[in-house]
């Protein structure tokens, strides 16, 4: 077994933990809050940085605790739009990717919240690579640490839980990273400006709406219909569309927040005038909006089945779906793809797994 996974990840600690944390190993409950603002104000990525804190105490924790719990291994930019991909390696060698897009008014981060992805939603390039573990609370912290460290801390405005994986299936850490993010000591983001996206675990859309966590909820949608949906996202079949609606609706209710809904265009498949018609009367029922995504190419992944099948509705038809949706007096937005030109953007994260 590697030496790192038995130290103790600080990065994954709240606050209340971590001084729990110091108390258990006869220390005081203060030094928690300076060693938080080494590692939250300061970034810092080695003990010897925390110079008010003891040498004998920063060698205990250098011996007992891993700081870093992620390795950048490379960078990659976009020459079209600026955005940039992260590749890090974990301790057992995983390899995961977050991204960086800079738009007019802010920098959003996308993070990963597994190592692959359980669901095989057929358009995502993740789904084909399968699933191999959850990430810990530290390793999705450290997506947004040591991204900021290059990009300055305050040039990342947003993060979107949209990168790997499905975050609602590792719920405890999700929850646990958005309370880190938020905590006032590490002058971080307020929570309207993280977004939680979710292929539709029900129960847990529930779950987080009684918890007011307040974070935007992303829904990805992607059919109006029942039957295309379990076509294209099987794991319809275990948590139905009418189930995630339900529970939608009651988190709008709960939160006093708009829904976005995500909808990745499918030529053929979901881009029809019975499409429209159906997204409308959806829209209708709850407070929400629509982010319409063109589809980005997977076929650097050289999917078979249904996948291989699969083609974008051209820029040409998303706007013309898009106004006749305007028409019907839903609020529809179309998302810019950024980074396809490197395999960042959404749903083209896939690395290769040993
Ligand atoms: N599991 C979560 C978060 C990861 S996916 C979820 O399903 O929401 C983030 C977004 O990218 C989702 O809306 C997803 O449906 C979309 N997406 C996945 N593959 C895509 C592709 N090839 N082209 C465009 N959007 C895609």
């Amino acid at each position: 077994m590697n030496t790192k996974e038995k130290k103790i990840q600080l990065k994954g600690l709240t606050l209340p933990e971590l001084k729990d944390y110091f108390v258990s190993i006869d220390e005081s409950r203060f030094r928690a809050q300076q060693v938080f603002n080494w590692m939250y104000n300061h970034l810092s990525t080695d003990f010897s940085e925390m110079q008010n804190i003891s040498k004998e105490l920063r060698n205990k924790l250098t011996a007992n605790c891993e700081l870093q719990t992620l390795n950048l291994v490379t960078t990659q930019g976009s020459s079209s739009s600026g955005t940039k991909k992260y590749l890090f390696s974990t301790f057992d060698n995983r390899k995961i990717e977050s991204v960086v897009i800079p738009e007019k008014d802010r920098n959003t981060l996308c993070i990963s919240t597994q190592v692959g992805c359980p669901l095989d939603c057929k358009f995502c390039a993740t789904g084909l690579m399968g699933y191999k573990r959850n990430l810990s609370v530290g390793e999705v912290v450290d997506q947004y640490l040591l991204t900021a460290k290059e990009h300055g801390k305050k040039n990342i405005t947003n993060i979107v839980y949209m990168g790997m994986g499905e975050p609602l299936l590792n719920y405890e850490t999700t929850l646990k990273s958005v309370e880190i993010f938020t905590h006032e000591l590490t002058k971080g983001l307020s929570r309207k400006r993280i977004t939680i996206s979710t292929a539709g675990i029900a129960n847990k859309i529930r779950d987080l709406a009684n918890r007011n966590l307040r974070v935007k909820l992303a829904f990805s949608l992607h059919s109006a219909f029942e039957d295309v949906r379990s076509l294209i996202m099987p794991i319809n079949k275990k948590y139905s569309l009418n189930e995630n609606i339900e529970a939608l609706k009651y988190y709008a209710k709960r939160t006093k927040t708009r829904i976005t809904f995500e909808y990745t265009m499918l030529k053929n498949l979901n881009d029809r005038d019975k499409d429209v018609k159906a997204l409308t009367n959806l829209c209708s029922s709850l407070p929400s909006k629509i982010n319409i995504i063109p589809f980005n190419s997977i076929k650097h992944m050289n999917p078979g089945g249904i996948s291989s099948e699969l083609e974008p509705t051209s820029i040409a038809d998303i706007h013309l779906f898009a106004d006749k949706l305007r028409n019907n007096n839903i609020t529809v937005m179309i998302r810019e793809t950024q980074g396809d030109d490197i395999a960042a953007a959404c749903g083209q994260l896939a690395v290769k797994i040993k």
